[in-house]
């Protein structure tokens, strides 16, 4: 081992690759990363992290408005979408900088440049060769456009944080988390919002009732949502784009973007020619142990064919450097992550859908919700709240918990725990609610809807 320059060399420093490198730092080991593009990745730069700060922005304009039936008197409320871009571009720097302080500080070697595999123990890092026991490949994943005529004229996520100015109209493709987001986030900042979706109803493989619930809140809220529809082309004209849909219907754009999924970051790295065993997606192949058909050679993160969430990666990063360098034998449980969608109004969600809770278990009991949020009982506004369990009817346990509704993210991080230790719903109904929140909701639901 002490042959090789480092123990472990990561490939990506961004959310479980950084993770991995300090860990594995923390349990003895000489490691070393490189990133060729921002410290962080995704997430920090180009994700989770902008799209948040966005999101809180763009709240303001409803709260705005509701203010006035709480008393107050607000002037009219104008955009300064630059100062916006200039902040939030400011906090990132600020965790860039965190990232570079966490990695140093556990002596981790930072290269900053591309990573290529020469062989299974030796990497071209910008044109300096650096060999290493083992390597981790964490380099994440990339916004992916469908072709077409006119794909040139449209943005990805990616972009869209950088935008010079609010697009006045603009037109989302996709119906996963980034598009969903992305349509709240600007309707909020005042920009006109179609989103397409190819499909009957977006959001495929959530709670049913969490899509329509959804899908009828942006609607109220002015967001021209369109199911069955798809680009078939875009023409740029001076400085507006010009969607032909595929039923041959025109839609005219400041900004096109494109959500429709990402794929693995694995071309051009040295992986076909070192054999490492891909799917036709690209992401790479792993046992239960991150580990490839390469053996010194792993993969975690959103490189792999699992989760796209930042903490799934972390923890990923946490099993893989306890068993590589502490001694350990973990496995990660990807059983019941929640996760949140950061739409307007939120979803929140952990466990089974109804339908697949249905299709485990046959006989199941729903308890279902929908109320006004008491913060809008003063205001005009049209929102309305959707929670949701689901309850496995032989064991008693709460399989499901869902919600639409503000903070929705916030909420079912703690339904999350109560899920993961089996918690049954006679265990739900002996817990005293908090009143007056949305939250109390999920306790005090005794009526099964079917
Ligand atoms: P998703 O995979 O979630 O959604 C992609 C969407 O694009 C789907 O609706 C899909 O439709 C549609 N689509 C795919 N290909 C085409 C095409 N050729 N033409 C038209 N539509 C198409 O990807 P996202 O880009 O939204 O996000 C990537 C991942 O990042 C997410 O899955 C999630 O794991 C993660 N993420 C997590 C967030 C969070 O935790 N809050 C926030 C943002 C991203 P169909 O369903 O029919 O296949």
């Amino acid at each position: 081992m002490a042959d090789y320059d480092f123990d472990f060399y990561v490939i990506g420093a961004g959310s479980g690759g950084v993770r991995c490198a300090r860990m594995s730092a923390s349990y003895g080991a000489r490691v070393g990363v490189a990133e060729e593009r921002y410290l962080g990745g995704t997430c920090v730069n180009v994700g989770c992290v902008p799209k948040k700060l966005f999101s809180y922005g763009s709240h303001f304009a409803g709260d705005f408005e509701d203010a006035a039936a709480y008393g107050w008197n607000v002037g009219a409320a104008t955009l300064d979408w630059k100062r916006l871009i200039e902040n939030k571009n400011r906090e990132i720097l600020r965790l860039n900088g965190i990232y570079r302080r966490i990695l140093d500080n556990n002596n981790v070697t930072i290269h900053e440049a591309r990573a290529t595999l020469k062989d299974a123990h030796t990497l071209d890092v910008g044109g300096q060769i650096i060999t290493a026991d083992k390597i981790l490949v964490a380099t994440g994943g990339w916004p992916s456009v469908p072709d077409f005529p006119g794909k040139e004229h449209a943005i990805t996520s990616n972009e869209a944080f950088f935008l010079e100015e609010l697009p006045k109209r603009t037109i989302i493709v996709g119906g996963g988390y980034i598009a969903v987001e992305f349509a709240g986030i600007l309707h909020g900042y005042g920009s006109h919002v179609t989103q397409l979706y190819r499909g009957d109803l977006f959001l495929r493989g959530f709670d049913n009732d969490l899509r329509t619930h959804l899908a009828g809140e942006m609607k109220k809220q002015g967001i021209d949502l369109r199911f069955n529809a798809n680009i078939a082309r875009i023409e740029k004209t001076g400085d507006v784009l010009v969607a032909t849909l595929e039923d041959g219907s025109i839609l005219e754009a400041d900004a096109v973007m494109y959500a429709t999924g990402r794929v693995p970051n694995t071309r051009d790295i040295g992986l076909e020619e070192l054999g490492v065993e891909m799917k036709r997606d690209g992401s790479i192949i792993v046992d239960d142990h991150f580990q490839t058909n390469v053996p010194n050679i792993h993969a975690l993160g959103d490189v792999i064919d699992r989760y796209q969430l930042t903490p799934v990666a972390i923890s990923e990063a946490m099993v893989l450097s306890a068993n590589l360098f502490n001694g350990k034998n973990l496995a990660m449980d990807y059983a019941d992550i929640p996760t949140a969608v950061f739409s307007h109004p939120n979803i929140g969600t952990v466990g089974l859908t109804e339908e697949a809770a249905r299709e485990q278990f046959g006989d199941v009991d729903i308890y279902r919700s929908i109320f006004k949020p008491m913060k809008h009982t003063l205001t005009d506004r049209d929102e309305q709240t959707l929670m949701k369990l689901i309850v496995d009817k032989a064991s008693d346990r709460v399989v499901g918990c869902h919600m639409v509704g503000a903070d929705a993210g916030e909420l079912i991080q703690g339904m999350g725990v109560a899920l993961k230790a089996g918690a049954t719903k006679a265990q739900f109904d002996a817990t005293v609610g908090i009143h007056p929140t949305a939250a109390e909701e999920f306790v005090t639901m005794r009526e099964a809807v079917s």
